[in-house]
């Protein structure tokens, strides 16, 4: 199994401590893949869509232009849940992010906001309709590329890498759960600097200072799964760090898991590409 490690000189019991023994251990004993590593998000994603499907049955039509579907059936308990999240679904919420990614693209210029206005808006409270954990990469701002959506749309978690951590999976559960977001997207970008950093320590042995080793060691199993699977090795990287921290999420949040089976959540892995403004959402990972 680690003819790879051994061809390339890998010190397998460094690279165990390096990514923290549980999670390596766990990507070396189960010989996962890459494509092992995609299966857990994709399995998600068809629950939630699974899901998703016997939500629209209860569903308000939604009062936005952009949300064209409408369901005869309306459950008390959904009604209320639509009430709370301005009326939007999860596949509502999802097509708002593309169109807004969609005007990004095409004339970033007309993403304007009228802020005082906002402010004033949301003195009494949020209700933000995606949660996004992403990079803190300065040219990943999620406020822009979806679409220069403004104060009080989109509950964000940055940091570099996109790390699913305490922090971060607390925060997603929060927005999910208080704040009724119908949507959660995990978003890497190409050339990340952080996933790259990850990547080096798996591939190289490099060693990397301070907190930023502990910081990017949930991406080191991910990493050590795409070793050798492609020739773009960082971005296989960044792909499959996405579709690992949604799948993630539902493995290690039973507050989200219970939302996503109840058709209330979806949980979709992306790849923003810093050069075209596009951002891919990771249907079937
Ligand atoms: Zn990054």
């Amino acid at each position: 199994m680690c003819l790879d490690c051994e061809t390339t000189g890998l010190n397998r019991r460094k690279l165990m401590k390096l990514a923290g023994f549980g999670l390596a251990a766990g990507a070396l004993a189960s010989g996962a893949s890459a494509n092992e590593q995609k299966k857990p998000a994709h399995e998600a994603e068809q629950a939630a869509d699974a899901h998703g499907a016997d939500a629209h049955a209860a569903e308000a039509p939604a009062s936005e232009g952009h949300a064209t579907e409408t369901h005869a059936a309306e459950a008390p308990a959904a009604a209320a849940h639509e009430a709370e999240t301005g009326g939007l679904t999860p596949k509502q919420a999802l097509s708002k992010l593309r169109e807004g990614n969609r005007r990004f693209v095409e004339d970033a210029n007309a993403c304007a906001s009228n802020l005082a206005h906002r402010r004033e808006e949301l003195a009494g409270g949020q209700h933000p309709w995606a949660i996004v954990l992403t990079c803190s990469d300065s040219r990943v701002t999620p406020e822009l590329i979806f679409g220069g959506v403004t104060l009080g749309e989109l509950f964000v978690i940055r940091n570099a890498g996109n790390v699913l951590d305490t922090s971060a999976l607390g925060t997603i559960e929060y927005g999910a759960e208080h704040l009724h977001a119908p949507l959660i997207v995990v978003m890497g970008h190409k050339k990340c600097g952080a996933v790259a950093a990850a990547c080096d320590v798996v591939q190289k042995g490099t060693e990397l200072d301070g907190s930023i080793g502990k910081m990017v060691q949930p991406i080191l199993p991910v990493a050590l799964a795409a070793l050798f699977k492609s020739e773009d090795f960082v971005g296989q990287t960044v792909r499959n760090n996405a579709v690992s921290g949604a799948a993630r999420i539902m493995r290690e949040s039973p507050i989200v898991a219970h939302l996503v089976e109840e058709g209330k959540v979806r949980i979709v892995p992306a790849v923003y590409d810093i050069e075209t403004g596009e951002v891919e959402f990771i249907s079937k990972a």
